[in-house]
């Protein structure tokens, strides 16, 4: 097997503030496909102003429906030198739909990503992480259309996605086709995420900087937010999900929210991330 670069990935999955939590909070009045609020467009493009003040690179995983309706902000993103990859259309958990629904959904993407002039499109990043053991069909329709990585599987397990004892570092599944999973570390015999959302929200920084420090040289490793996390007010769901006074609700979306803008920007600051592609490209001169 081949060995990558020790350089790691940011990841940004491009949605509106309620996509991660539409499945999670079944009673939203927001359908799946809906028009992104035009917040994504501002938090996307300071989330491109931290990423260029910091020096970094990142791979953005477009939801189609962003594309669709903000083909600018993508163009935006290819400007700036930043891999532009797809998250799918709609945001549906891709064991919920069919081997043939899953890659007409996957197709409207490509178009909306190629309607907004990105032709080179090599991977993909399941909506919640659902590419399970439910779904791994799913891998080899993304090899059949041509693409190159996927990024959906969460090597734990949570009540909507993940795989335990899959494996966590990225590694080439077949030939020419390689998985990067986010980013976890290993203790007492368990993978414990960090690579980012609510996990990077929780945890505190010196962990994930320590661990940041003990891979160097080692594996990439794959962090992930989302453009909304950089601004704290832009939670609107109590207007849409019923369920946005409870428990859940705010350990999911509310708990850290306030002081993940500035992790995020120490993160960015202190370590030096690129692309999945760039990292791929590397690992082919290498
Ligand atoms: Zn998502």
């Amino acid at each position: 097997m081949k060995e990558l670069s020790s350089t790691n990935a940011m990841t940004i999955d491009v949605e509106d503030w309620y996509n991660s939590s539409l499945d999670l909070f079944e009673d939203s009045d927001v359908a799946h496909g809906a028009k992104p609020d035009p917040s994504v467009v501002d938090n996307t493009l300071c989330t491109l102003e931290l990423l260029s003040k910091t020096n970094n690179k990142a791979t953005f995983f477009v939801l189609g429906t962003v594309a669709e309706h903000y083909p600018d902000l993508v163009k935006e993103m290819m400007i700036q030198g930043h891999e532009v990859a797809t998250h799918g259309y709609a945001h549906n958990l891709v064991y919920k739909l069919t081997p043939q629904q899953f890659e007409d959904d996957l197709k409207i993407a490509m178009e909306h990503l190629s309607n907004a002039g990105c032709c080179d499109v090599l991977g993909y990043r399941a909506p919640y992480w659902s590419i399970t053991k439910k779904s791994l069909w799913a891998l080899d329709i993304l090899q059949r259309l041509g693409f190159k990585y996927d990024s959906s599987i969460f090597p734990i397990k949570r009540g909507l996605y993940g795989i335990p004892d899959a494996n966590p570092d990225p590694h080439e599944i077949s030939e020419d086709f390689w998985e990067f999973p986010p980013a976890t570390v290993r203790m007492v015999g368990m993978n414990w995420p960090i690579a980012g959302g609510g996990y990077l929200r929780l945890v505190p920084y010196p962990i994930i900087a320590s661990a940041i420090r003990r891979s160097a040289g080692k594996k990439s490793r794959v962090f992930y937010f989302h453009p909304y996390e950089l601004d704290p007010s832009d939670v609107k769901l109590k207007h849409k999900i019923k369920s946005a006074g409870t428990l859940l609700y705010w350990m999911q979306q509310r708990l850290g929210r306030n002081s993940n803008p500035d992790k995020l920007r120490r993160l960015l600051s202190e370590h030096d991330f690129t692309s999945i592609k760039q990292i791929l490209s590397d690992q082919q001169v290498n």
